[in-house]
């Protein structure tokens, strides 16, 4: 009998759901509206059903490894707990995997979704051939996640990988998280924009303006198609999105050294706007870049599909773009379950014995 998993993948305005089988194959995919503003109950209801819907439909054709959900926020893998989620106003301290658990009877695996998205990249996108990397994901706002030895790195409590809230600018604009100048102020979707209507502001935007103008739905998107018309202002923040992410992964190249950093999200898309100024930051502020850069010329490695035999050598640092698009986090979470049956033994293992030793001492 197949093996299959339930992966899902809750966003501000979407809940994803899709059961994948073992190969990766996506065998059925639902797309519901998350209505967030409803509450939580509402939000746990449409998921605790569209979960139920879809193991019905797959048990009698396949053994489930599991269910694993990739949930925006701050997520105390422990516990269960969610923190903190911008995303999900009126979360905080919320036992979202007991509740979740409670209501399906079986349990689940919980993955902050930029996680979620870095193994799922790791698995079968761009990060197929190595076994660490470190993910970016842009929307509307920044998220992170480490891969070592092909598995999320977690740190103490799982809330490793933020990259979003890196420092690049120490007086910088303020962010959500309470810091300043996070990566996020400056090449999310939201600050895009943002810098869009900054610039409109000067007056020394005309295109800009006229297109927010033109369009009720002004957002990255139209910045972005104005950037490759050439707008030199467009283009200014596209150089601002590079320098920031460059800054970022810079330090990682240098704290690292991984084989890979891999760009995903949907801001992403905009990658030869900002990937020039991204790639020559990382090159001016990260010597250990300097000396691991791919041997081609950057621009024929950077940010194209990587094949094994592609790599110009195993010990180069490839900076590219995720493969996997908006469902790298849907097939990330599925491989949750995967993984952690597969090392599910040996952890009970460890954690009895330290048990043991904890109740003897
Ligand atoms: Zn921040």
């Amino acid at each position: 009998m197949a093996t299959f998993a339930i992966g899902v993948d809750v966003g501000g305005t979407n809940l994803r759901i899709a059961a994948v089988d073992a190969n990766g194959k996506i065998l059925e995919k639902i797309t519901t509206g998350t209505e967030v503003s409803r509450g939580r109950e509402q939000v746990i209801f449409e998921l605790t059903s569209s979960i139920r819907e879809m193991l019905n439909k797959f048990r009698g054709s396949g053994r489930l490894a599991g269910i694993g959900i990739g949930i925006p926020g701050i997520i105390d893998l422990q516990s269960g707990m969610l923190h903190e989620s911008p995303n999900l106003p009126g979360w905080q301290d919320y036992p979202v995997k007991e509740e979740i658990e409670r209501k399906l009877g079986t349990t689940v695996v919980l993955e902050n979704d930029a996680n979620a998205a870095a193994l799922g990249e790791k698995w079968l996108g761009a990060g197929n051939t190595v076994d660490d990397l470190c993910m970016i994901t842009l929307g509307t706002g920044v998220g992170g996640g480490i891969v070592f030895q092909g598995r999320i790195w977690h740190g103490m409590t799982g809330m490793a990988g933020e990259m979003g809230h890196v420092t690049v600018e120490p007086d910088g604009v303020p962010c959500g998280c309470g810091g300043r100048g996070c990566v996020e102020q400056y090449a999310s979707a939201t600050a895009i924009k943002r810098m869009a209507v900054e610039a409109i502001a000067t007056g020394r935007a005309p295109e800009l303006a006229r297109a927010m103008n033109e369009e009720p739905e002004f957002s990255a998107k139209v910045v972005y198609q104005m950037a490759v018309q050439k707008d030199e202002p467009a283009l200014q923040i596209f150089r601002t999105v590079g320098r920031a992410l460059g800054i970022v992964i810079a330090s990682a190249v240098n704290i690292f050294n991984l084989p890979m950093y891999v760009i995903g999200g949907g801001v992403a898309s905009a990658w030869d706007a900002f990937s020039p100024s991204m790639l020559e930051e990382v090159r001016q502020r990260s010597f250990v870049y300097r000396a691991t850069v791919p041997q081609e010329s950057a621009r024929g490695v950077q940010g194209t599909r990587v094949h094994d035999d592609a790599l110009p050598s195993r010990r180069s640092t490839i900076i590219t773009r995720a493969l996997l698009g908006s469902d790298a986090g849907l097939i990330g979470a599925a491989r949750l379950p995967m993984i952690s049956k597969e090392s599910g033994h040996r952890m009970v293992g460890s954690s009895g014995q330290r048990e043991t030793s904890e109740v003897s001492s």
